[in-house]
C-alpha cells in the first residue's frame, strides 16, 4: 500500500502524538520545526526551520500529500502558498479566526452560540468604558497569541486597572465578563472533506492559573452534550472544516457559554489515545487523509492529568492499574507540559479514586 506523506508544522507533543497514531495507518509524518530535539522530531523525520520559513514550508509541501499544524499561531499568509502545491487541511479560514479571540466570538455570535459580554480594548480610555459598560469582575486578555492563560489580567476592582493595562496594554486586547462557571467542558470532534462528523464524548477539564491541570471524561450530561454538538456542528460546517476541532465551554447556570475553539487536536482530549476506539489524533489524520472517521466511543471512564514543570516518578505512577504514562521528551521548565498520564477504569468511582491517587504523585511547577 502507498504510504500517505503528511507535513506538520510544529513538531511539539500534539505533532508527536499525530506522528505515533500515523504509522499504523501507513501514514508518515514529516515535521518543520526549529529544532532537532523537538517531541515530534524525536519521532519523525524534520526539516529544520522556522515555522513561517517560506523555503522549508515549500519543501515541506512539495513532500507532503497535505500539510496540516500543531501550532496555530502560524500566520494564514505563510501557510496561503501553499494552497498551491498541496491540500492544507484544517483550512486557513478557521486558523485565522481561532488567532483572534475578537473574530473568534464574532462567527460564535453570528451562528447564534452563545458568548460571555465582551469589548475590544485599545487604549486606556476604552478598558475604562468597557468596564463601565460590561461591569467587575471581568478578563483583560491579548486579542491574539495567547494560550494557557498568558496575556491574561482579571480584574476586580477598579483601582486595578491601570495595573491591567500595565501588564498586557499596548496591543490588540479584549474585556470579557468573568464567568461564574461550575464547571468548564470541552467537545473534541472531527469533520471530514465530505462533511461527516464525529463527536467524542464531553471532557470535563479543571485548570488553576489559566493552565489544565487534569481532565475527566466522558462527562455525562445529555443535555449540555447535545447542545455542545450542535454548537461545533455549526462552527465546523460554517468553516468547511476538515480536520479535528475544539471548543472550550463554560457551564454558567446550567448553560454553555463558548470560551474559545483550537483548529486543531486538544489537551483535553488527550485521553482519547487509551479511553477510545479511536484516538482524537488518528481521527485528525483520517479527516485530513480522506480516510472514514472512526468510532469514538468511550470505552470506559479516563482522567487524564498533565506533568507541568517536572516529570513525576514514572514507576511509582506505573503501578496505578490502569495508568498510561506518555513523556513528551523536553526539557523541564516552569509551567511547560512535558508529559501527561491517563488512567481508564470501568466505573467512574473507580477512575476518582485512582486519580485522587496519581494526584499525590504528581506535583506542578
Ligand atoms: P483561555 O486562554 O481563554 O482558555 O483562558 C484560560 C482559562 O482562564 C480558562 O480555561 C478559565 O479557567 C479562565 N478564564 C478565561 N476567561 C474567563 C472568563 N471570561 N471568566 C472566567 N474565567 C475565565
Amino acid at each position: 500500500m502507498k504510504l500517505l506523506n503528511v507535513g506538520i508544522v510544529g513538531a511539539g507533543q500534539l505533532g508527536r502524538m499525530l506522528a505515533l497514531a500515523g504509522y499504523p495507518l501507513g501514514v508518515r509524518c514529516l515535521f518543520l520545526d526549529r529544532s532537532a530535539e523537538s517531541p515530534g522530531a524525536q519521532v519523525a523525520s524534520t526539516l529544520l526551520g522556522d515555522l513561517e520559513d517560506p523555503v522549508q514550508l515549500a519543501e515541506l509541501a512539495s513532500r507532503s500529500d497535505v500539510v496540516t499544524f500543531d501550532w496555530e499561531n502560524i500566520s494564514g499568509s505563510a501557510l496561503a502558498p501553499l494552497e498551491k502545491v498541496t491540500k492544507v487541511r484544517p483550512p486557513r479560514a478557521a486558523l485565522e479566526v481561532s488567532q483572534d479571540r475578537l473574530a473568534e466570538k464574532a462567527l460564535f455570535a453570528k451562528l447564534n452560540i452563545p458568548v460571555a459580554a465582551h469589548a475590544a480594548v485599545d487604549s486606556l480610555e476604552e478598558l475604562v468604558s468597557a468596564t463601565r459598560k460590561i461591569g467587575l469582575p471581568g478578563v483583560l486578555k491579548t486579542r491574539r497569541l495567547g494560550y494557557d492563560g498568558k496575556g491574561q489580567f482579571v480584574l476586580r476592582e477598579r483601582s486595578h486597572i491601570e495595573e491591567a493595562w500595565q501588564a498586557i496594554g499596548g496591543i490588540g486586547l479584549i474585556y470579557e465578563k468573568f464567568q461564574a462557571f461550575s464547571r468548564e467542558v470541552s467537545l473534541v470532534g472531527a469533520r471530514s472533506a465530505a462533511g461527516k462528523m464525529a463527536f467524542y464524548p464531553l471532557s470535563a477539564n479543571t485548570h488553576s492559573g489559566g493552565i489544565l491541570r487534569y481532565s475527566v471524561a466522558p462527562f455525562t450530561s445529555l443535555l449540555l452534550e447535545r447542545a455542545a454538538q450542535r454548537y461545533l456542528k455549526r462552527v465546523m460546517n460554517a468553516l468547511k472544516y476538515i480536520g479535528v476541532l475544539t471548543i472550550e465551554f463554560f457551564v454558567v447556570n446550567g448553560k454553555l457559554v463558548a470560551n474559545e475553539m483550537a483548529p486543531r487536536v486538544h489537551n483535553s482530549g488527550h485521553w482519547t489515545i487509551e479511553g477510545c476506539v479511536t484516538s482524537q489524533f488518528e481521527n485528525h489524520l483520517r479527516a485530513i487523509c480522506d480516510m472514514p472517521l472512526g468510532s469514538t466511543r468511550a470505552l470506559g471512564h479516563a482522567a487524564m492529568i498533565n506533568f507541568l514543570g517536572t516529570m513525576p516518578d514514572r514507576d511509582r505512577l506505573l503501578s496505578i492499574d490502569g495508568l498510561a504514562f506518555h513523556d513528551y521528551g523536553k526539557e523541564p521548565r516552569p509551567g511547560r507540559k512535558l508529559g501527561h498520564c491517563t488512567i481508564l477504569k470501568a466505573r467512574p468511582s473507580e477512575r476518582n479514586r485512582s486519580l485522587a491517587d496519581a494526584l499525590k504523585w504528581i506535583k506542578w511547577a
